[in-house]
């Protein structure tokens, strides 16, 4: 064995290969797998091998198509098969509600360029003649579906990395890892040390103890999984002998059931409510190449209505039953990334859906280790997702709620409630018993989303439509934007940074001027590609003291990349707040009135100032105010120790009587941003879009200094950017855009291309007498095109609109006539105008103050 190499991936698993494939593939040949044993000797040997392009999260659909498109390139390099069949498969809604699930899927899948198709339950019966489709409403067909050798595949990574240099080394644990002063990664094995400069951990189900070799507690639990292939069937084979043709993949929502067929039979595996975990504290590592004791029982109501929805299985013999493990982080979605905290230690695992998504997984890790940026949006996926709240029992919880849904519907306005509440901020008690709060899960933390009236319970009605919290969403903003309000604000991410590099610090990494002493900016960051990877606000408390707020779920996300470019010199100190800085946000006209009732300070408008910091007394406990909201209004943001937040709280309720101030939750403030068109980060904010296209013109300052990504913008901004955002009013009825619906324009009325070009790389379909069903355009579709995708959305309750901030060709970004655009929400197409100003307060002389 070599005792150096530049890389060595730990895990010879398909997402270890893929990595190792894919690093090799970018010119690092000098890289090294080692495996405990042999390829494939953790979860990847027992696999089913469907693989599927879809995924709540377009960018990682994006890279599941990636990963579906490569197998063909990877056969044709290591002269391996795949055992690929792309049959395509059919989703079946057995419900109205499980059919505008996938009327979004399908909406989703136009903006990404997948060819999906919503088809009757009579056509996808054409395609698997097993079902009675008397039980289902209709599907969703997506021909970029199908099976593969699980097997096969992992060694066509491997042959195909070791022709392009890489080496990989078998039966042989590692045992332990040590960092040297330098970095260099020291991986002690049975058989010896290799000192490399990177460590790349895809130790599958053991990935875990292989984190803890280096003091991490990775979010993830391997939970058993079972699927049973039948005898033959002799409908399967009379149907492959009179259509030529195997049978399609079909998911059954209803049953928790995936099927495909293999062999002469098929292949039945589910998704089961009596889920469990294995291992979940420790993975042994004699686990080898076995199996776990199948539990027909805990799969029995699936099967039962397995049998209703494909009698024909009832009648088949099951030949064998698999149950093994995979893991699975909380939400389901893989651990991707450098892990904060360690240099040149890579995560690659929780891949639950290897075969769909381990070559995505592959080229992002690999881009980010040799270009130092995963080169897409890969936050969906990206390790520094969760914090240390993520914990072992937590992640036990919320693996098996994931599990146990993994084929249920998810609604937009859903709030999980496995492993809750995890933190809580001393307000809690009182938002929920005394304020009937509707309380959310924002990173970890419980947040109130709105308030239900007294005597009512605090709970929200699922669903894809406007609901229950409408009306009083609707009078929470209403009391604001007339009075005043009180809103919870502690789920920001806070920051301080400290030292007499703070400034020219802050100022090369953000592309704004920092801030005079006392005020505030708003400033993006930006990555070296001129992408826009955060947003904060920034404070000055002193020469040497800024405070910073951003998104909270990106706090892990932003201190990796800070601590990874502090001055060596010590000049600079960051510091992350988490819950040890809580916060409060008062907003409306009376706003001022109410904080002057508060404290000793002069809080005029001549006094503080839009855009003024001062650290003060409110309710005469110390708080640093910032003068701005996000409501868009005249207001505060407050920000204290835990210990004080009560006292304040209860004191501004008292003093705000006067006022008849109410409480406002998180979906009233996200409504008043839309009415502002504010973005948000996550939605209009991510690393996908250059700031010009963001429309965040008024933050670039180009010629201050400087910055990270500052060419690149420069270059955006002389070239003129490609995308811009926009807010649209929709004429929508009872429900509201949501996220990544497409944007429809009429063709002809300028000159512009579709977004995203369809890859055209999918099973064909086929209708009950055997003709093959290709797409045709309707008129309606000829004349309209997918032109741009909606990134948030809802209802403006004060400006009585709906509305939708979505991206668009430049070119179109102006065009605020009526009846060139039309939003897609839930498969009906709406009349949708673009609105260039705000509808409320467009000068902002209200957010200015009297
Ligand atoms: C029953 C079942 C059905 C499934 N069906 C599908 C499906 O249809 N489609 C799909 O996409 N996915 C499916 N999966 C999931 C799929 O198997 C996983 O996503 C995939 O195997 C994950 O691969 P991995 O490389 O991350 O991990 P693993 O396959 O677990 O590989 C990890 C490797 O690391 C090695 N290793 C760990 N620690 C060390 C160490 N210290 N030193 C050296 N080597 C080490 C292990 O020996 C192992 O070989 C299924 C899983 C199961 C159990």
């Amino acid at each position: 064995m070599k005792n150096h190499a530049r890389v060595v991936v730990i895990g010879g698993g398909v997402v270890g290969c893929s990595v190792l494939f894919h690093l090799a593939k970018a010119g690092w040949s000098d890289v090294m797998l080692i495996e405990r044993s042999e390829l494939t000797s953790g979860s990847s040997w027992h696999a089913a091998g469907g693989f599927h392009t879809l995924n709540g999260d377009p960018n990682v659909a994006k890279l599941q198509a990636y990963t579906v498109s490569l197998y063909r390139e990877l056969e044709e390099i290591s002269g391996q098969s795949c055992g690929l069949h792309l049959t395509g498969g059919a989703m079946m809604a057995d419900t109205p509600e499980r059919m505008d699930f996938l009327r979004l899927a399908h909406a989703k899948g136009r903006c990404l360029g997948m060819e999906t198709e919503l088809i009757t339950p009579s056509e996808a019966k054409a395609m698997f003649p097993l079902m009675d489709e008397t039980k289902f409403v209709g599907a969703m067909w997506d021909p970029v579906e199908g099976h593969l050798d699980p097997s096969g595949t992992t060694h066509a990574y491997a042959k195909a990395a070791k022709k392009l240099g890489a080496t990989i080394e078998l039966r042989n644990r590692v045992m332990e890892l040590t960092q040297e002063p330098d970095g260099t990664w020291n991986v002690i094995t049975q058989n010896g040390t290799v000192a490399c400069e990177h460590v790349v951990n895809a130790g599958g189900l053991w990935a875990r103890e292989v984190g803890r070799m280096v003091g991490l507690e990775l979010p993830l639990l391997a939970m058993e999984h079972m699927y049973l292939l039948t005898d033959d069937m002799p409908e399967v084979i009379e149907y492959n002998q009179s259509s030529g043709r195997e049978l399609i993949g079909i998911i059954d929502f209803k049953g928790e059931i995936y099927t495909r067929q293999e062999r002469n039979g098929i292949l039945l595996g589910t998704y089961e409510k009596a889920c469990k975990p294995w291992s979940p504290i420790e993975t042994p590592w004699d686990f080898g190449h076995e199996l776990l004791e199948p539990d027909i029982d805990r799969i029995a109501p699936s099967l039962e209505v397995a049998f209703k929805h494909f009698p024909a299985v009832e009648n088949a013999g099951i030949k064998q039953i698999i149950n093994g493990p995979f893991t699975f982080a909380p939400d389901g979605n893989p651990l991707v990334g450098p892990v904060r905290g360690l240099t040149n230690f890579w995560s690659a695992c929780a891949v639950m859906a290897g075969f769909s998504q381990g070559g995505g997984v592959g080229l992002v890790l690999s881009n980010w280790m040799v270009n130092g940026d995963p080169g897409h949006d890969v936050f969906g996926m990206d390790v520094s997702r969760y914090g240390e709240w993520a914990s072992l029992r937590y992640t036990n919880a919320k693996v098996r709620e994931n599990y146990s849904r993994r084929f249920s519907i998810s609604y937009p306005n859903e709030e999980l409630p496995a492993a809750r509440p995890q933190q809580t901020t001393p307000l809690y008690d009182i938002m929920v018993n005394e304020n009937n709060a509707v309380m959310g899960d924002s990173w970890g933390l419980e947040t109130p989303l709105w308030f239900a009236p007294k005597g009512s319970e605090p709970k929200d009605i699922v669903s894809f439509h406007r609901s229950n919290d409408f009306e009083h969403v609707g009078n929470e903003v209403r009391a604001v934007r007339n009075s005043v309000g009180v809103t919870e604000i502690a789920n920001f991410a806070k920051y301080q940074i400290n030292g007499p590099g703070a400034e020219s610090w802050l100022s090369h990494l953000m592309t704004n001027t920092m801030p005079k002493a006392g005020r505030l900016v708003l400033t993006p960051m930006l990555n070296e590609n001129g992408k826009l990877i955060g947003d904060f606000t920034i404070a000055k408390a002193d020469d040497e003291k800024f405070l910073m707020w951003g998104s909270s779920a990106a706090q892990i996300y932003h201190m990796r990349w800070f601590e990874k470019h502090l001055p060596k010199d010590q000049s600079v100190s960051i510091h992350l707040y988490g819950q040890t800085m809580v916060g409060l946000s008062i907003a409306g006209p009376n706003a001022q009135k109410l904080l002057a009732k508060l404290c000793d300070d002069d809080v005029s408008n001549t006094g503080f100032r839009f855009m003024d910091f001062r650290q003060m007394a409110v309710a005469g406990a110390p708080c640093k105010v910032n003068r701005m909201t996000y409501s868009g209004d005249l207001g505060y943001e407050l920000w204290m120790e835990p210990t004080y937040q009560r006292k304040i709280y209860l004191a501004i309720k008292q003093a705000g009587e006067e006022f008849n101030i109410v409480d406002f939750g998180m979906r009233a403030l996200l409504s008043m941003r839309l009415e502002k068109n504010f973005p948000t980060w996550f939605a209009e904010l991510r690393p996908i879009y250059g700031p010009y296209e963001a429309s965040m013109e008024r933050f670039i300052k180009l010629a201050k200094n400087d910055f990270i990504g500052r060419e690149a913008a420069a270059r955006e901004h002389a070239d003129g950017p490609k995308l811009r955002r926009v807010t649209f009013v929709v004429d929508a009825e009872d429900a509201d855009v949501i996220a990544d619906e497409p944007v429809w324009a009429k063709v002809g009325e300028s000159d512009f291309g579709s977004v995203e070009p369809s890859h055209g790389y999918g099973a064909r379909r086929f209708d009950a007498n055997g003709d093959e069903t290709p797409k045709i355009a309707s008129q309606r579709d000829r004349d309209w095109r997918v032109v741009g995708w909606v990134t948030s959305g809802g209802y403006g309750h004060f400006v009585e609109k709906s509305l939708a901030q979505a991206y668009l060709p430049s070119e179109l970004s102006k065009r605020d006539e009526e009846g060139l655009f039309e939003i897609e929400i839930l498969g009906i197409r709406r009349a949708a105008k673009i609105t260039l100003d705000p509808l409320f307060d467009p000068s902002g002389s209200k957010m200015r103050g009297p």
